[in-house]
């Protein structure tokens, strides 16, 4: 599309809009939060969502686009991943699947690896991973520093990582590095330091992994509160491997967000819903450590909002379809597909206190996914088949790799 240029998707047998207001009557609430309008149009104009209405009452456009049934939806906010990193860990992933467990040592490997590459090696695969996310439907998404772990190294990737998104995280608090085993205290002084001031001016968030082998409830505490007085937004790793402190603290501090919570407490689910901090749910974490899901229902009888997210990264989830974790997130974890489609959209958006993105309303960014599916229950009905006809950015086609 041209700028100043007009398409109309017409035809579209079911439009998810995410928009309470347009669901029909007699809807059960998990579809009526979709705000589904069946034989549907969309027009997009000047990269924008133009109008939205029943497709009989479309206004003209410069072109048009027969959807032939099929369903839109918003494009994917994926509010979890970890892009800018250099090799791959499938020996690793063979070991861990011929028996041997995950631990979160394994992100040294990565660290090395990341360490020694250039930037244009970095650029080059964090070039691939965006590609991989829009080619799966993905239009919104976070990155994450983490394995560089120096106040250079950390600096780098999140200037890198602001070359393809606004939503950038530091991580410098994923593991205390080799090199300070011994000195945990001077790695925090250099994270809270130096690191965080190198790294917040390319950043709006910042992360910490609270587990065992990780950072502990004091330190994380110490970490949080550093990058809440250098202005960044706050997102924890939290209860993955284990029942811990980090639901909790994500809680306390006011963090836009946990993530993973796959073993949760009643009280920690409990602080989350009070402090209205988003669980974010990772289920491909799960699938490649070949671990129990999380219970997503416990969360949503709760009234905590819930996310999907790829967490694609080397070690444990290396993958960037988000239509497998909404497959994953209804088949492991108890969602509806209505709930799993909602919250990898608007909930994504939610975890990283976005309101123009994860939904379909005039005036908001043309983000959109078209399926060659009749609806949304298709993307966890039909696992594994690509159901994407086309995905828009801004009005841009950007599913195809030849695309700008
Ligand atoms: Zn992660």
């Amino acid at each position: 599309m041209t700028p100043h240029h007009s398409l109309l998707l017409d035809d579209i047998g079911e439009l998810v809009t995410n928009d309470p207001a347009l669901a029909e009557r007699g809807a059960e609430p998990d579809v009526a939060a979709l705000g589904i309008v069946h034989d549907a149009a969309v027009v997009v104009a000047d990269g924008r969502v133009a109008w939205v209405g029943p497709a009989a009452q479309a206004p003209a456009a410069d072109e048009r686009l027969d959807c032939a049934g099929g369903a839109v939806l918003p494009g994917f906010v994926d509010s979890h991943a970890h892009l800018v990193f250099a090799g791959e860990r499938a020996g690793e992933f063979a070991a861990r699947m011929s028996g041997r467990p995950y631990r979160a040592g394994g992100i040294g490997t990565t660290v090395t690896a990341t360490r020694a590459a250039s930037d244009a090696a970095l650029r080059t695969n964090l070039a691939r991973l965006v590609a991989e996310l829009h080619a799966a439907g993905v239009t919104t998404f976070e990155v994450k520093s983490g394995y560089g772990l120096t106040v250079a190294d950390e600096q780098r990737a999140c200037r890198l990582a602001a070359e393809v998104t606004d939503e950038v995280t530091f991580l410098g608090a994923h593991v205390v590095p080799a090199e300070h085993a011994r000195d945990r205290a001077g790695y925090l002084d250099l994270l809270t330091g130096p690191m965080l001031a190198a790294a917040a001016p390319h950043a709006r968030w910042a992360d910490v992994f609270v587990e065992r082998g990780a950072f502990d409830a004091v330190e994380a505490h110490v970490v949080l509160e550093a990058a809440a007085r250098a202005g960044l937004g706050l997102r924890v790793h939290a209860n993955q491997l284990g029942p811990g402190p980090g639901a909790a603290l994500a809680a306390a501090h006011g963090a836009a967000s946990a993530d993973h919570c796959t073993h949760l407490r009643r009280r920690d689910i409990a602080a989350l819903a009070d402090a209205g901090t988003v669980a974010t749910l990772l289920p491909a974490a799960e699938l490649g450590t070949r671990s129990p899901f999380p219970d997503a229902r416990r969360l949503l009888a709760a009234g905590v909002t819930v996310a999907l997210a790829t967490d694609c990264n080397p070690g444990t989830a290396y993958t960037t379809s988000m239509p497998l974790v909404i497959a994953l997130a209804v088949s492991g974890m108890r969602m509806t597909p209505a709930e799993a489609v909602r919250a990898a959209t608007a909930g994504g958006a939610t975890a990283l206190r976005r309101t123009d993105v994860g939904r379909i309303v005039p005036g908001g960014p043309a983000d959109l996914v078209l399926l060659d599916a009749p609806s949304h229950v298709h993307l966890a009905y039909r696992p594994g088949v690509p159901l994407l006809r086309a995905v828009w950015q801004g009005g841009v086609r950007v599913d195809r790799r030849e695309a700008p």
